[in-house]
């Protein structure tokens, strides 16, 4: 049976790289059918935000992906949150003492930093030199206890073999060979009583049953100590495949400078979540070369962690956009115009009908990015026209066209309201311009300035059928002054 688990640390808000780790664990778990568990990685009590953990919960609802034991939905295995569990950390660094394979480490910050200044004049890499482990043999079992009991800080240290190598596996990296002296002797419990993560991550994923360990490539240089850490307690060890990084538009690791990371700025600029989830789940995995829209349930019928690539993938924002569109082109418009309402309250636009605002999404669905955009692409739709595109009054102005703006408005108004649909109003326009023999442009462009201030926009007969006869016309009338 198949048991992973995502297991971010809340020092932030969640990262795009977190979502692709939180979606690579369950589209593998539901692939299998298996259980995919969230775990909260709340040791480091210097990196804990406020908010973080809270910002998890609410991206994965907002994403829609669910997970099976959690802090959220409880489990067989909980608590979930690891600073709930830290006895259980405590009695793991106790095995491993017994075992022989860790040692309580009295090193004060000082003596440390002077063993690094002395690794660094003598030009070697730097790394724990032992000298506690050294001064245990000396001091004994009871110095020991008499230093703990008085007060003394310590730590408790990972004793990794002095000598030969040791052999990762990895599902998307393959095998690797470390020399053990390269590696360090790992603080496993911390002065302050927590465990470091590599403490708890071993223990939570043994005791949790974890099959297959899913996460970023960063955590890649943690392997060789992990594989040690498992052997030190004699556990089996889950397999495991590390994800390719995500790189800006330069290959360099994404960063802040490239634009957003955390998944929160994506919903708040309008993108929809099934088009974020499919975008992130092909940042590293292609599931056929032919195509790049797929479903939750698409998706999750084709994972394969074979199909993971090694090399970094690349975040493109224009592709994300892209993706946007295309999702917003297939979404019922009442989802759409739901999640559209808040927006045009955030704008100033409140007390919007849904269903006007269906009307308005599906005329201009089209023509927009993201939701966000519509507040800012059509604001004359829900109020009136804020600024005038004067390039373009200029150039379609011309002398004569008040009257024909003027004339038209009249010849709407004499429509009846259930002649107000497309057909009807070009009929008006066109007719109007070969009467005056003229192409129907030369009088669309000026009625588009006045219904819509502006050049952009979606058809202008939709639009004036969604705008509502009454509106369309008092907006000619105030562009060609009083009653004509
Ligand atoms: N807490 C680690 C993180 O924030 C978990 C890494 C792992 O999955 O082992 O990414």
């Amino acid at each position: 049976m198949v048991r992973v688990r995502f297991a971010p640390s809340p020092t932030g808000m969640l990262h795009v790289g977190s979502l692709r780790s939180g979606l690579y664990n369950y589209l593998f778990a539901r692939h299998l059918g298996g259980t995919c568990i969230l775990r909260i990685e709340d040791t480091d009590q210097t990196r804990y935000v406020e908010g973080a953990e809270q910002n998890i919960f609410e991206m994965f609802r907002w994403t829609g992906i669910e997970f099976d034991e959690g802090p959220h939905v409880g489990g067989p295995h909980g608590p979930y949150r690891q600073s709930e569990r830290t006895d259980i950390y405590r009695v793991h660094a106790q095995m491993l003492l017994d075992r022989g394979t860790a040692y309580y480490a009295f090193d004060t910050a000082e003596e440390l930093d002077r063993m690094r200044e002395r690794q660094k004049a003598a030009g070697v890499a730097p790394k724990y030199d032992r000298t506690s482990m050294r001064n245990q043999f000396t001091l004994g079992e009871e110095e020991t206890r008499r230093l703990i009991d008085s007060g003394t800080p310590w730590t408790i240290r990972l004793f990794v073999p002095l000598t030969g190598e040791t052999r990762t596996s990895d599902l998307v990296r393959g095998e690797s060979v470390f020399p053990n002296k390269t590696i360090d002797d790992q603080i496993l419990l911390k002065s302050d009583g927590y465990p470091t993560y590599h403490l708890a991550n071993i223990v939570d994923d043994h005791l949790m049953e974890i099959t297959h360990v899913i996460r970023g490539e960063e955590w890649l240089p943690s392997l060789p100590k992990h594989v040690i850490l498992y052997d030190a307690f004699g556990w089996e060890k889950p397999q495991f495949a590390h994800l390719p990084l995500l790189l800006g538009p330069t290959r360099k690791k994404l960063s802040k400078r490239d634009g957003d990371v955390s998944v929160a700025e994506y919903l708040q600029k309008g993108y929809l979540p099934e088009a974020l989830v499919n975008f992130v789940a092909l940042l590293g995995w292609n599931p056929t070369a032919d195509r790049e829209i797929f479903t939750v349930e698409e998706m999750i019928a084709m994972f394969e962690l074979e199909k993971v690539n090694k090399a970094g993938a690349i975040f493109d924002l224009e592709k994300l956009n892209w993706m946007n569109g295309m999702y917003l082109r297939q979404m019922p418009i009442e989802r759409l115009a739901g999640d559209v309402l808040p927006i045009l309250a955030r704008a100033g636009f409140g007390n919007v009908e849904m269903i006007y605002a269906e009307a308005v999404v599906d005329l201009i669905k089209e023509r927009i990015t993201t939701l966000n955009d519509i507040p800012t692409f059509a604001d004359y739709m829900f109020g009136p026209i804020r600024c005038i595109d004067f390039a373009y009054a200029q150039k379609h102005w011309k002398a004569g066209t008040q009257e024909q703006v003027a004339e038209m408005a009249g010849r709407f108004a004499r429509l009846n309201p259930a002649e107000w649909t497309v057909s009807m109003i070009e009929g008006v326009v066109r007719g109007y311009a070969e009467e005056l023999g003229l192409s129907a442009g030369k009088l669309i462009h000026p009625l588009r300035l006045a219904i819509t201030g502006r050049q952009v926009g979606a058809g202008m007969f939709e639009t004036m059928v969604v705008l509502g006869q009454g509106t369309s016309i008092t907006r000619l009338r105030e562009f060609t002054g009083p009653a004509v």
